[in-house]
């Protein structure tokens, strides 16, 4: 899979038929070579300013760059004046109900009503939403995945970003917008939990300055980390029991994988599995973990992790999923064993990673 360019700008005509216009995508057709490279923070900010309705939306499964950078953007778009309405396929995982507006983001499967587009944080298509009727809108999107695609009639991805948090970020101060309280533990939220607690690759000093400027805005550190780390459900600990006496190790690569009754067993919900492949990552000498879990319905979910150069977004990309050089995911057919298989022969093929001796 092509990878995009660090920071891309691309527009397309919008689909005939399209029920709502936004007045700056629709320019787009007419515009010159020279506009079409436009500041892509500029163009976002032309097309909220001359809108009136918004959709903002992420991926299915939530993680915390989700929710608080779709907080962080309703609250920009509350500050310019707008409707926003905050939509997602799954519920907000309990860890992060506590931020200021969680309770404004609504989840369902389909969306009506008229808006004038629908801003799409942290996809790399409208597929990953899990949201149907996104079709009719023209859609924004803004995103930092090594794998994330132009699909949108405006993109905006930027590797470099750590979260899609940071981005917003940039969108509020070109709109010369008030970094609220609020605001601020929304996007502190997201830098803390895209780098793991400032732990990994993707760290660097910026991160800090901005994890700064947020904490001085009124973002309390002390008060997040406690409910993003510190807040582990009895379900999720029995969980991690159940994964970690499956933990397997061949050299560098090591993995871990709960089935469905594992789940059901322990009471466990979605987001009771996320963290737990970090747990491989963290051993000594592993530079790939790997932990899967068995869906309902057979198919299974992976999460990648990797420590170096060892880029698993490219592997999961070919497997069908996407995601960061660190941190990836795919889901793949059932069974486990044969996901297993799977994903290990991919990995010997892309790294060399399954030598060394059995651990
Ligand atoms: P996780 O393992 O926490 O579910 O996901 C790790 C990273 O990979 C996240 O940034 C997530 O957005 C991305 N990712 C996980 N699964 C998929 C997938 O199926 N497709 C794409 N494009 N990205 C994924
Ligand atoms: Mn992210």
């Amino acid at each position: 899979m092509a990878l995009p360019s660090a920071e891309t700008l691309h527009r397309t005509s919008l689909k005939a038929g399209a029920k709502a216009s936004v007045a700056g995508v629709e320019d787009a057709k007419s515009r010159s070579h020279a506009a079409t490279r436009e500041d892509p923070v500029a163009a976002i900010l032309r097309v909220l300013r001359e809108g009136e309705r918004f959709l903002v939306c992420s991926h299915a499964r939530p993680d915390g760059d989700a929710v608080g950078s779709m907080l962080a953007m309703g609250m920009l778009l509350d500050q310019m004046g707008k409707h926003a309405d905050l939509v997602t396929a799954d519920r907000v995982p309990a860890v992060y109900r506590g931020l200021p507006g969680a309770d404004r983001i609504f989840h369902a499967q389909r969306i009506h009503g008229h808006y004038d587009a629908a801003i799409l944080l942290e996809c790399d298509g409208v597929e990953r939403t899990r949201l149907r009727g996104l079709e009719e809108f023209p859609l924004i999107n803004i995103d930092h995945h090594v794998t994330g695609r132009a699909f949108a009639a405006l993109n905006w991805i930027d590797h470099k970003a750590v979260s899609v948090g940071e981005m917003v970020y940039r969108l509020v101060r070109a709109a010369g917008a008030k970094l609220t309280p609020e605001m601020a533990a929304c996007l502190y939220t997201t830098l803390l939990t895209d780098t793991g607690g400032f732990l990994y690759g993707s760290v660097r000093a910026s991160t800090f300055a901005l994890a700064r400027e947020l904490v001085a805005a009124g973002a309390d550190p002390v008060a997040i980390a406690h409910d993003v780390f510190f807040s582990v459900s009895p379900a999720k600990l029995l969980l991690l029991g159940i994964a970690l006496r499956r933990l397997k190790r061949k050299g560098r690569l090591a993995w871990l994988w709960v089935t469905h009754q594992d789940m059901v067993r322990s009471c466990a919900a979605e987001e009771d599995c996320e963290g737990i492949v970090n747990v491989a990552l963290g051993i000594a000498g592993v530079d790939v973990a790997i932990f899967l879990r068995e869906l309902p319905e057979g198919l299974i979910r992976l999460s990648l992790r990797s420590r170096g150069n060892v880029n698993v977004a490219a592997v999961a990309a070919r497997l069908g999923g996407g995601g960061h050089e660190n941190a990836a995911g795919c889901t793949l057919s059932g069974p486990l064993p044969r996901a297993i298989e799977e994903i290990q022969s991919e990995l010997r093929n892309a790294a060399n990673m399954l030598t060394g001796r059995a651990g």
